[in-house]
């Protein structure tokens, strides 16, 4: 077996379980290995039943009473039984595995462990793992991981998979050179991999976390390094000539129905330079949430498209992609302009793809908006000037050399709205020259925020009806899809869009429509649901994060966050960017779990902050202000969708070690830098399979 192996190569993974890991974004064999766990348990406290009298995590050992009754809610199955252990009965859910059905055996006897929970008088335990008496000893006193689960994939599955292929660690080459492992005190890759799938203790983990995260640091500031290509600047084939490139921006700017602010206009100016300069651009476009990123990409293209050249727009979402060829041919048709666009993303059809193909390899198509699908796929471009990629930095190494192979050398423009702090991102970004758009457009009115607990549930409510009756529009955000996707832990109490959306529609009145969207939804589908809500057809919509990334609804202005604790700050703030984007007052109000008023007081400050400003630097900075270390389990927090487990916050230190390193071993030719590619090469290809299966 390989590393570059697809799964289903693995011993006892078949056609139909492949499926489940193909859902969690994981191809290879490769992907599996670096399929981390996000949390370790310990075995919970032994306990009977009737001892059992607050909330927590327990084993039991029980007796099945009866057969398991099975029903459905909302598409999804609950497995309900009791067991006893002699000193009284306790219930068990177990959701979403009916197959499970068959193992739950009246009078069979074994360890149950889980969550508890006391209603009443009754002790409910759910989603217990069931564990003979040799699995139990084997099971105690030992670190278990926890992955992240979707349907159908559970962490034994993940487990056992994981057995069979982790000999395979050994084949991922080392490219880091021997002193600076020892200097840096890193593990060696095999042996990270190895202890975070199965640790012996939290030290275990903290080690090869620390290595995996210096990789991930690694790669992403050598991808920044190798972009450039060496200290000198690549020639460009494209040279605009500057007044041109003005002139041709200017046919848009004079018709906007609005004046753009000055960091607009000196952006698109810096912009223009560049692509007049003889040399290839690399310009990081940084603008916090709402600063008005696409107008100026848009600006960027058209002097580009002018000039007879193409240029092309990726957008990490279907939806985002979407957003962005309807805006072009909205304006191209309403100002005249000269684009002639195309929307190539995963989801097109063969025969439209075909099409479009030959359309962009005629050069009949002058602007490519899409997924990663535009590079992917192979594309023939006829004179592509200019690649623009939206929120994410996506455009690898490996894209630039095969463009540069195949004689195309475009510049690059990347737009980023995650706020870093500024210290960190001289050093993510210090190789690409940066345009800041620190100015947020006039005329806006400043969002107004809250922080509450659940109690304050049904007055919010009452208000999202009151903005809804004046014609807008609401966001609500969960943080889940549906109820038990993951272990039971980790999820009891929280928010799913499935149940949440169901319960809005009996509470709203009927003309008040309720839509939900979630990132298991099929691409196509996505699409219709923000197209009914852009369109003002969906009142409020319920979702999970997958709003978070550029949608632009400006007549929606009531965001609401179930579960805000849930959430990184810089998370929250780019949520909070989806309104306050029109001309009316536009509110954002984080809710915080637990309907009790119990709200922790860390919990309680680290909200606070986002109430105090609107600013994505200043809350930036404030986060990595608060943040202790070891706090990086359980928060998504970054923000940064390529570091996985690197988190530029609480491993700011990390960060500021890597930089010297890389630019010692990218600078000077060796062999090194070939080991240090392959690295990068496999490290992108397992991004762009991670990439379609959870961020979108
Ligand atoms: P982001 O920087 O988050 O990508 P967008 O480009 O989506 O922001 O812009 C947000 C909204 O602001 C859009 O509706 C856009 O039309 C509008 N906008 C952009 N620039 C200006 C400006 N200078 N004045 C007023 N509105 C603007
Ligand atoms: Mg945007």
């Amino acid at each position: 077996m390989y590393l570059n192996d697809d799964i289903k190569k693995i011993k006892g993974i078949g056609e139909k379980s492949a499926e489940a890991f193909y859902a969690a974004g994981i191809y290879t064999v490769n992907a599996l290995l670096h399929y981390f766990p996000r949390n370790y348990t310990s075995l919970p406290e032994a306990a009977k039943i009737a001892e059992i009298s607050k909330e927590g995590r327990r084993t039991v050992f029980g007796k099945i009473m009866s057969p398991p009754s099975m029903f459905g809610r909302g598409g999804k199955t609950i497995l309900s039984f009791y067991i006893t252990d002699g000193t009284g009965r306790m219930k068990v859910n177990i959701f979403n595995m009916p197959y499970m059905r068959k193992m739950i055996l009246p009078g069979r006897q074994c360890y149950f462990s889980g969550l508890c929970t006391r209603k009443g008088t009754e002790v409910l335990m759910s989603q217990p793992k069931f564990m003979t008496e040799e699995q139990y000893r084997e099971n105690c006193g030992r670190l278990s991981p926890v992955y992240p689960l979707r349907k159908d994939l559970t962490n034994t599955k993940l487990q056992k998979a994981l057995k069979e292929v982790l000999p395979l660690c050994d084949d991922i080459k080392e490219y880091l050179p021997q002193e600076t492992l020892a200097g840096e005190h890193l593990l060696s890759i095999p042996q990270a991999i190895r202890l975070m799938h199965f640790p012996e203790t939290m030290e275990d983990v903290y080690a090869a976390r620390k290595r995996l995260a210096f990789d991930e640091f690694f790669l992403f500031l050598a991808r920044m390094e190798l972009l450039k290509q060496g200290p000198e600047k690549r020639e460009s084939r494209y040279v605009c000539v500057e007044e041109q490139a003005r002139n041709a921006a200017d046919l848009l700017l004079s018709k906007l129905p609005y004046e753009l602010t000055g960091a607009q206009k000196r952006t698109i100016s810096e912009i223009q330079k560049d692509l007049a300069s003889g040399y290839c651009m690399n310009r990081l476009v940084q603008g916090d949430v709402g600063s008005g990123k696409t107008v100026v990409a848009f600006a960027a293209a058209l002097a580009v498209v002018a000039a007879g050249a193409q240029a092309a727009l990726m957008a990490p979402t279907e939806v985002l992609a979407a957003q962005h060829y309807k805006d072009i041919c909205k304006m191209s048709e309403a100002y005249g302009l000269p684009f002639k666009p195309a929307l190539l993303t995963g989801s097109v059809k063969a025969s439209d793809k075909k099409k479009i193909k030959a359309g962009i390899a005629a050069g009949e198509i002058n602007f490519m908006i899409g997924t990663q699908a535009l590079i992917q796929e192979d594309v023939e471009t006829n004179d592509l000037a200019l690649i623009i990629t939206d929120e994410q930095h996506r455009f690898g190494v490996r894209q630039r050399m095969d463009l540069a192979a195949k004689g195309c050398e475009p510049h690059v423009l990347v737009m980023s709205a995650t706020p870093i702090p500024r210290t960190l991102g001289l050093i993510l970004y210090g190789d690409l020259d940066v345009s800041l758009i620190d100015e947020l457009p006039a005329r806006r009115l400043p969002i107004k925020n809250t922080v509450v607990d659940g109690s304050y549930r049904t007055k919010l409510y009452q208000f999202i009806l009151k903005r809804v009756n004046e014609g807008r529009q609401a966001y609500i955000i969960c943080p889940m899809v549906e109820p038990g996707e993951e272990d039971c832990e980790a999820t009891e109490g929280l928010a799913n869009v499935v149940d949440y959306s169901e319960e809005l529609r009996k509470k709203f009145p009927p003309e008040v429509t309720v839509d939900m969207l979630h990132g298991r939804m099929k691409p196509a589908e996505k699409n219709e649901v923000m197209q009914r809500f852009a369109s003002g057809e969906t009142k409020v919509l319920v979702s999970t994060t997958v709003v978070e990334v550029g949608v632009n609804v400006p007549n929606a202005t009531v965001m609401m966050v179930e579960n805000a604790e849930r959430f990184g700050l810089a998370q929250l703030h780019q949520l909070r960017g989806r309104v306050g984007r029109g001309e009316w007052q536009s509110y954002c109000i984080f809710v915080s779990g637990g309907d009790d008023g119990e709200m922790s007081k860390r919990t309680q400050e680290r909200l606070h902050i986002l109430s105090e400003t609107n600013d994505g630097f200043k809350i930036a900075e404030e986060d990595l202000k608060q943040r202790g270390p070891g706090d990086f389990f359980g928060l998504r927090q970054s923000g940064l969708p390529y570091f996985k487990i690197a988190d530029i916050y609480t491993d700011a230190d990390l960060l500021k070690r890597v930089k010297p390193i890389v630019q010692m071993i990218c600078r000077e030719p060796s062999e090194r830098l070939a080991d240090l590619k392959a690295a990068l090469y496999a490290k992108e290809e397992m991004d762009y399979i991670d990439f379609h299966g959870i961020c979108l």
